[in-house]
């Protein structure tokens, strides 16, 4: 039997999510989650599809109890890591740095690259580096594939991949802009092109990839040619939790104003800002509801939030000269026709129009919501992240 089954893993600095993905279809054949690792009330929770869903409340110290509790629940079913038909496990490494511009397979020296990086993603690799490890312990013999979420930006130009600061200080310390949710941009602008019946490597693409994190790309001909996102995850759109962009003497104001510590800085902007910063809450739903009330600080926060993905949506048509289609996608984009209309009201003169209409429809497959007569074609493409690191997992062990 051929081996085309990948395990994805994507493992956070408490959470291990995972699904079992058969490439032949592809196909789900499970997925799961461990939560709370290492604190009380932990649990795995473990759905095999057209299976009863399984949970379990124990404690799980660390991520290599967390790999073994899923090791035996995929094993209840006949899908553990010995299992023939699997061909690798895929895992979401968040930082990739320079370096790493494609799925990598892994070794000692690919895992010591990955541990360099933790300076400058040091919430992300080390939870990416346990995962890998400790599936490696596992079974030995499977093939560990790294996959980027940095890896689509690798192909920036200098001039957007370059902060303007002192190039000495700025290289022997790695600052420069990554860009991060690289396998989101790349499977959908991919899907977008496809939804187009366009050749990718011919179609200009904005992505909008907006999640609890969220970040805009401009595509050209299927490469990333600026991303929002810059050195972390910090930068630009506003987020659930995230200030995006500020002035950088944000920082020093408050330190030298306020007496704040650059840990207590960090924590402000990375965990404390954004919507739950303007208003209290960071779910879009409950903000569109409050919005819809009249709550004059949801109103705000829906505002700064679309003001700024607008100016996004303008900067990469610039980036670009001419764009074919905007893409929304992740739980905001995919959920949220006010703010799916919000963005893209007033910007006809840039190509853009929505058909209210359209906007409005549910759906879970590709789907255009732009008028027959728009230049640019504007469309909401679920994302999906896992099938496509199972995607360029698998085919780099296949070939
Ligand atoms: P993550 O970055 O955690 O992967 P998701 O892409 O799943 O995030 O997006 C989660 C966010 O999507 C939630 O915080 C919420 O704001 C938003 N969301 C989910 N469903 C809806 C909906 N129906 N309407 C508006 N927003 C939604």
């Amino acid at each position: 039997m051929p081996a085309t089954r990948v395990l994805v893993l994507n493992s956070g600095s408490s959470s291990v999510k995972y699904q079992l993905l058969d490439m032949a279809g592809p196909t789900r054949l499970a997925m799961g989650l461990v939560e709370r690792i290492g604190e009380a009330g932990a649990r795995l929770v473990h759905s095999p599809t057209g299976g009863e869903r399984r949970e379990r409340q124990q404690p799980i110290a660390d991520h290599e109890a967390a790999l073994r509790a899923v090791e035996e629940e995929l094993a209840a079913d006949g899908m553990g890591l010995d299992s023939p038909e699997l061909a690798a496990v895929g895992h979401r490494v968040v930082h990739g740095g320079q370096r790493f511009s494609a799925p990598t397979v892994v070794d000692e020296e690919v895992l010591a690259e990955i541990e360099r990086l933790v300076p400058v993603a040091p919430l992300h690799n080390p939870a990416n580096l346990t995962g890998i490890r400790t599936a490696r312990s596992l079974n030995p013999d499977l093939p560990q594939v790294a996959v980027f979420d940095t890896a689509f930006h690798t192909t920036m130009p200098e001039h957007a991949a370059r902060y303007a600061i002192d190039v000495e200080t700025a290289d022997a310390h790695r600052v420069r802009r990554y860009g991060f949710h690289g396998t989101s941009h790349a499977y959908v602008s991919r899907r977008t092109a496809e939804l187009l019946d366009r050749d990718p490597a011919d179609t200009n693409i904005i992505v909008l990839h907006l999640g609890n994190g969220a970040s805009a790309s401009a595509v050209r001909g299927g490469r990333c040619v600026d991303t929002s996102m810059g050195l972390t995850p910090l930068e630009g759109l506003v987020m659930g939790t995230r200030s995006g962009d500020v002035d950088p003497a944000v920082v020093f104001h408050l330190s030298r104003v306020a007496g704040m510590s650059v840990d207590d800085i960090d924590t402000l902007l990375n965990k404390r800002s954004g919507l739950l910063g303007l208003c209290g809450d960071n779910d879009m739903r409950e903000i569109v509801r409050r919005r819809e009330e009249g709550d004059e600080r949801a109103t705000l926060a829906f505002d700064v939030y679309v003001h700024r993905l607008k100016k996004y949506i303008g900067a990469y048509s610039a980036v670009l000269g001419r764009v074919d289609a905007v893409a929304f996608t992740a739980g905001v984009g995919e959920n949220s026709a006010p703010v799916r209309q919000a963005a893209v009201e007033g910007l006809e003169e840039l190509g853009l129009a929505l058909d209210t209409q359209l906007n409005t429809v549910r759906g879970d497959t590709p789907r255009l919501i732009s008028p027959e007569y728009a230049r640019v074609a504007v469309a909401v493409v679920p994302t999906d992240e896992e099938l496509e690191i199972a995607a360029q997992a698998y085919s780099l062990v296949s070939r």
